[in-house]
């Protein structure tokens, strides 16, 4: 084998005939809604190396077909509640479900994801020297007193509620962060993610916007649940996705919130999707769930100022896309 005794005939074989790539990634919930459009977003840049570790709870394998089998890509199978031995020099660090009804399913496998998973990555990055993002969420500041909400408000968190797993889980998760990057001297950056939607949303997962175009495409009532005056503030996303690549690549810690302030109703919102969807559905007023959050806006000030970021897609724009693809997936032609 000449170019293992030959290391100079070795690079340069690389160097003209091969992709070297110069970032191996790893992204834990890579399976997932935001995860596999963070794939395809890093997947375009030749240099880069992805790495996905999702134990499949609420992704699949189908989010990220186009990529299993490319030479740069790799998928294992893996519970972030369990250790990791692998080699990066990213790790975006996703794994945990983000819709009520996932994460209200199993609360103390939420806590565990939320808790020992971060432990565990922060314990990868540490050995190997990796920077770490974490996707925290708004959900951090719970029934917000202050409105919109800056990253300086601590926040209004019911901690023996039933999101409490979450909302609390992910606070814990922000806390590690912090303590290994003082302790040990990790990079960390912290995104705090506002709703987002778009195409791959789990059909059934009960997010709002999700079942928003699911029930207009398939002739049913959209389920507003009281009072539906409670608001939030959606951000499409591939505008979260070129967020969360800035706030890695870029120099602040974090916290940051990324999200579109574009804030509605939830009644707004349905009117919104039935307006473009399906003008001839009804909308139908249904019990909540306890502890739902009354308003809900980011201020983006920071990620304006710290990483030239604002979203570019208006709700308006990004509905039409998603229900293109739930179109497909229901098999729900145009007429
Ligand atoms: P998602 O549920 O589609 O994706 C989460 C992924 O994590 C899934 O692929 C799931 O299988 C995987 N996962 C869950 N538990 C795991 C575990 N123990 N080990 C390994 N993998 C595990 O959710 P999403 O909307 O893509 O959210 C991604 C991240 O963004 C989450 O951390 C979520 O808290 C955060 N976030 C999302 C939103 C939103 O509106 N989508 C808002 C705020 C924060
Ligand atoms: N860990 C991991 N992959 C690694 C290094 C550590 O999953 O490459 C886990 C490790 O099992 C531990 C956690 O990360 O549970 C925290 O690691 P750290 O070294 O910070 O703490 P310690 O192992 O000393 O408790
Ligand atoms: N919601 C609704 N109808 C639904 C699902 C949700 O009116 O079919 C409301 C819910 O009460 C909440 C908002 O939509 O006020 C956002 O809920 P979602 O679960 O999408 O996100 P989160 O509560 O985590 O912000």
């Amino acid at each position: 084998m000449p170019f293992r005794s030959d290391p100079f005939l070795l690079a340069s074989l690389c160097e003209n005939f091969c992709i070297i790539p110069n970032m191996r990634i790893l992204i834990s919930g890579g399976a997932g809604f935001i995860g596999s459009h963070l794939v395809d977003k890093l997947m375009e840049n030749e240099k880069n190396e992805v790495v996905v570790a999702d134990n499949y709870f609420t992704g699949s394998k189908e989010n990220l077909k186009k990529w299993i089998g490319h030479p740069r890509f790799e998928l294992i199978r893996h519970d972030v509640t369990e250790p990791l031995l692998i080699e990066v020099d990213r790790i975006y660090h996703l794994a945990c479900p983000a819709s009520p009804i996932f994460y209200k399913y199993n609360p103390v496998k939420t806590i565990k994801t939320n808790v020992i998973g971060t432990l565990n990555m922060l314990g990868l990055a540490k050995r190997v020297g990796a920077r770490i993002l974490l996707t925290s969420t708004s959900e951090v500041y719970g029934d917000p007193l202050i409105h919109p909400q800056p990253e300086s408000y601590w926040g209004n968190v019911n901690p023996i509620g039933v999101r409490s797993c979450y909302d609390e889980g992910k606070r814990v998760a922000e806390t590690l962060m912090f303590d290994y990057h003082r302790q040990h001297g990790i990079e960390i950056r912290i995104a705090r993610i506002f709703n987002t939607y778009g195409p791959r949303m789990n059909i059934d997962d009960g997010r709002v916007v999700s079942n928003f175009i699911a029930q207009a495409l398939r002739g049913e009532a959209l389920t507003v649940q009281k009072p539906g005056t409670q608001t939030r503030s959606f951000c499409y996303v591939s505008d979260m996705v070129d967020g969360l690549i800035r706030l890695m690549e870029g120099n602040d810690t974090g916290p940051i919130n990324i999200g579109n302030p574009g804030e509605f109703t939830m009644v707004e919102l349905a009117e919104t999707v039935k307006e473009l969807i399906n003008p001839s559905i009804e909308i139908k007023m249904v019990e909540n769930t306890p502890d739902d959050p009354r308003q809900r806006k980011p201020d983006i000030s920071k990620a304006k100022e710290v990483l030239g970021w604002e979203p570019k897609v208006k709700l308006r724009e990004g509905l039409p896309l998603m229900e293109e693809d739930f179109r497909l997936r229901l098999n729900v032609p145009r007429n």
